[in-house]
This record gives structure tokens, sequence and C-alpha cells, in this order.
């Protein structure tokens, strides 16, 4: 990630349906926009979970598209996050772009993931589309987020076994909220409990 206000930073969401939320978003988030022009989406497909051996062809409309899922499925998984009713628009546009084809993977010689050739934009929609069906239908549905910092919207799933994740990135919110704690402790009167961060 690479906030106006600071140091980059990697923050892993832990699916691949959730690293598509981090391009921009709906409403307000649009001005974090980073998917301008088809070869935008490329290179966030080569920089994903899906690896760096992906051919893909994009299409502006497909490029809308992925914009369009991107939006529904943010809403969707905030108020997944925040425990609020699932809207049906957002699950209607989920559920349409996974009944298409996917990308098609397969082994490689050397035992690692490849993809077949000829992967488009329109099966990257529906990949990511069907992630999304399996995480949230999946065993660490109840485990998607928002980080726990007050002005910090990133929304993640944690997959770690104790699943006590709090933050986007340790390196950054958490590490902020744990030097406002230190502060809080130092300077507030004897007896009285630090505010939660
Ligand atoms: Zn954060």
């Amino acid at each position: 990630m690479r906030p106006p206000d600071g140091q980059v930073y990697r923050f892993d969401p832990g699916a691949l349906c959730l690293e598509l939320l981090a391009t921009g978003g709906p409403g307000d988030f649009a001005r974090f926009e980073t998917l301008h022009e088809p070869s935008d989406l490329v290179a966030w497909a080569g920089g994903s979970r899906l690896g760096p051996c992906l051919e893909l062809a994009v299409t502006e409309a497909e490029l809308a598209s992925v914009r369009r899922l991107r939006d529904a499925l943010f809403l969707f998984t905030a108020d997944q996050a925040h425990g609020r009713p699932r809207d049906p628009r957002h699950l209607a546009a989920i559920n349409a772009a996974a009944a298409e084809p996917p990308l098609v993977a397969r082994i490689a010689p050397d035992g690692t993931r490849a993809w077949a050739p000829g992967g488009t934009g329109a099966g990257l929609l529906s990949t990511v589309a069907r992630d999304a069906v399996d995480l949230f239908t999946g065993p660490y549905a109840p485990r998607v987020r928002e980080c726990a910092s007050l002005n910090c919207f990133l929304l993640f799933v944690d997959t770690s076994r104790p699943g006590r994740r709090r933050w986007c990135a340790m390196e950054r919110c958490g590490n902020r909220a744990k030097a406002r704690t230190h502060r809080a402790t130092r300077t507030a009167p004897k007896g009285q409990a630090a505010p939660k961060s």
C-alpha cells in the first residue's frame, strides 16, 4: 500500500477477492482508484496471489465490469464485517460474475500452479467472484473484519490460528495504536485506564 501520509507498507488481506478491494471503491473511496486502464488490472493480477505467470488480455468493458464487481463486493464485505444484513443487489452482482467461466488453472511441469493461455478480464472477474463465494460461505466468513483503527477502512480475513488479528498491518495501524496507548498511559492520571485505541 502507498498511503499519501506515510511509508509504503505491505497489506495482505488474506484472500484474492479482498485483495481487489484495495484497488479503490465506491463513493468517497473512488479517490483511491488504481484501476484506470486495462493494463492496471493486468498489473494488479500479476501482483496478486494469482501469481506473476498469468497471461491476461483485458478490454475496457471488462475493466469496467471488474470495477463494478469490486464496488459491490466492497460494500458486501463491509456489511459482513459489521454484521449488517446482506444487500440482495450485492449478492446478485457477485453471483452473476461467478456464473461465468473462470480462469483455467493447471499444474506446471515443476509442480507449481500455472494458468492456461488466453486468460481474459471476464475470466478474472469470475475467478474473483468465485473466491468471494468460497470465502463468505466457508469457515473463515465470521473472521472477515475491518481494520480496528478508527480511520482505516481496509478489510481483511483473519486466517491466523488464534484469530486475534485486528489491524490491516501491524507495521501501520498496529504500531500507531500501540504508540497512542503508550502516550495515553504516560499522560493519564494514576488509576485512570488508557482509552481504547
Ligand atoms: Zn489499518
